[in-house]
């Protein structure tokens, strides 16, 4: 059987040889001690793989061999060298051979039911950037913990490294917090018009947080917690009126949009609350970053109340907008204190003159390019996810009015394979400052696993192409032609893929 590797992302340097290692059955991955856990998961991986494609594994353990070794080797870079013999996956750190391994395992993906083959060669490999993510929005629509884990799973098979998931929103709050029983026990659930208005919804427990990081972790993917303040903020408010500035009533929404209720910027209980989420974050999270959302605030409230009046006077700031840089700034501390940094939406970076936003703040772009090249003027470090460059991926993948996915926009695979986290306007200063990028999965239409597996892939092999293989190593033409092979590996790890036009 001949092939060529095609895998994805592209690694920096492919050199293929001479001959074939052959392998029937479950490959057997040993080597060095340092790397155990590493070898634990992915020889894991490998028996689920077998598993789910029917085949029997009767080779009692002789089936090829892999070696893991230790080399002096940048953080997450790893060589693979392809023997008739053995493979041997070289690196420096975990995260290196796991990227090794997966990039094997893509190879793997491609057959079982018959001896595997693969040309002899060798690969070597780097990211061109440290911060490879997805974010999935689990408030408006509350994914189980099962489809999370086949996810990060699936997308740590193309190196990517951040599963940044949306824990809060208008329609939905998940994160249990001790002190606020009621963001739970009223906040978690929204009347459902899908289900005759029912209510509906759920949170995640302290086990199930637990359990997706240390799945997570064992993938070497960072789970980066987000909690909105002070707008998206319904369920807040439907669980706690008055801290709201018209003291309510109000419900956790069942309407999609940006509401006019926000948190009160002139009730000190909003950080009491901001304290308890950072303090269960920094007590489950090992990730050195928490999200702050700050996107989409609405600031008539904060106009006519008595509160943020007086807030206002107090502070000497002259508008209600400016009130908001006065509470993130507050908000990065308190998470400075708890040993994090904050990540805000690049709204964060408005209406800052008195209350000057920390340079240790990251900016994460969304509604362009611009909050990002801004943030880098700024000093700021910057993750680029913009709406306009294919990376929102609720939206269609064409224009077809049949496809799923937000009207107001399309998100083609070609955009995904061309964005770039560093723009033509940055200085290498800038360019210095931008940690990676993102795609984002928001999920007022995406209402079942099955359809977000639709919305992310491979819209997300084409983004993890863009933030990890070096510049002059990516063409489209050549994705293509490897994309279709790609696909084959994804259906056997069962998951549903868009396949209509690339190009919209
Ligand atoms: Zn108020």
């Amino acid at each position: 059987m001949n092939q060529t590797y095609a895998l994805v992302p592209q690694p920096v340097s492919v050199k293929q040889g001479e001959g074939f290692f052959q392998c029937r059955g479950v490959p057997v991955i040993s080597g060095d001690s340092i790397f155990k856990n590493e070898i634990d998961t992915v020889s894991a991986q490998f028996r689920a793989d077998w598993e789910r494609c029917g085949c029997a594994d009767n080779t009692g353990g002789a089936a090829g061999k892999i070696f893991c070794k230790k080399e002096d080797m940048k953080e997450e870079a790893y060589r693979l060298l392809i023997t008739q013999d053995a493979v041997t996956v070289s690196a420096g750190s975990g995260a290196g051979i796991y990227n090794g391994l997966q990039s094997l395992r893509q190879m793997f993906l491609g057959g079982c039911d018959e001896a595997v083959s693969i040309p002899c060669g060798e690969i070597e490999d780097r990211p061109r950037f440290g911060w490879r993510g997805l974010m999935l929005d689990c408030s408006r629509y509350f994914y189980s913990v099962e489809f999370i884990k086949k996810l990060i799973d699936t997308l740590s098979l193309h190196h990517i490294n951040v599963f940044h998931w949306h824990l809060t929103d208008d329609q939905g709050w998940r994160l249990p917090i001790k002190e606020y029983p009621l963001l739970i026990e009223i906040g978690s659930k929204r009347r459902e018009h899908r289900l005759s208005g029912r209510f509906s919804g759920g949170f995640y427990t302290e086990d199930d947080i637990r359990d997706v990081i240390a799945f997570a972790t064992a993938r070497h993917v960072e789970v980066v917690p987000e909690v909105d303040f002070p707008g998206h903020a319904s369920a807040i408010l439907a669980a706690y009126p008055g801290l709201g500035c018209t003291g309510g009533p109000y419900q956790v929404e069942d309407r999609f949009g940006i509401f006019e209720d926000v948190l009160c910027a002139g009730n000190d209980g909003i950080f009491d609350l901001a304290a308890a989420a950072f303090d269960t974050l920094a007590r489950l999270f090992p990730s050195a970053y928490v999200h702050i959302g700050g996107d989409e605030v609405r600031f008539n409230n904060w106009n006519e109340c008595p509160k943020c009046k007086k807030r206002l006077a107090e502070t000497g700031l002259k508008t209600p907008q400016e009130l908001q840089s006065w509470i993130t700034v507050r908000l990065a501390k308190m998470l400075a204190e708890r040993g994090k940094t904050a990540i805000g939406w690049d709204e964060v970076l408005e209406d800052t003159g008195q209350y000057k936003l920390p340079k240790n703040v990251v900016v994460q772009s969304w509604r362009g390019r611009e909050g990002g090249i801004k943030a880098s003027g700024l000093g700021h470090r910057v993750i680029m996810s913009s709406s306009k460059d294919g990376c929102y991926l609720d939206y269609r993948h064409s224009p077809d009015p049949e496809e799923i996915g937000q009207r107001w926009g399309k998100s083609t695979v070609f955009q995904g394979y061309s964005m770039d986290p560093i723009t033509p306007e940055m200085t290498a200063e800038q360019a210095a400052l931008v940690l990676g990028g993102q795609a984002n999965l928001w999920s007022e239409l995406i209402y079942a696993g099955k359809i977000a597996e639709y919305m992310i892939f491979p819209r997300i092999c084409a983004i993890a192409e863009s933030l990890w293989t070096a510049k002059e190593a990516k063409n489209f033409e050549d994705f293509k032609r490897r994309l279709p092979i790609h696909q084959e590996r994804l259906d056997r790890l069962g998951i549903l893929q868009y396949r209509g036009n690339l190009e919209g």
